[in-house]
């Protein structure tokens, strides 16, 4: 598809590094499935794949570490 942020790349299949904050714990979730555009770097989660990481960090909001790094399992 067509890049929305600077309108001028394409995306294409990739992947991308996905960060939830919540209170005083950050989830870094990494291999997250994207499309990425091009030119610009943007990526483009999908709903699926986003309430997937967010079902996947939910544990780890708990933790009581400040960062939690997590591989994406699709
Ligand atoms: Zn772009």
């Amino acid at each position: 598809m067509k890049c929305v942020l600077c309108r001028n790349g394409e995306t294409q299949n990739g992947e991308t590094l996905f960060t939830i904050s919540r209170d005083r714990v950050a989830v870094v979730v990494k291999n997250v499935p994207a499309q990425v555009c091009q030119n610009c770097g943007e990526a483009y989660v999908d709903d699926v794949t986003a309430s997937r990481i967010f079902n996947q960090a939910e544990e780890l909001v708990k933790s009581d570490n400040e960062v939690e790094i997590l591989h994406f399992a699709a």
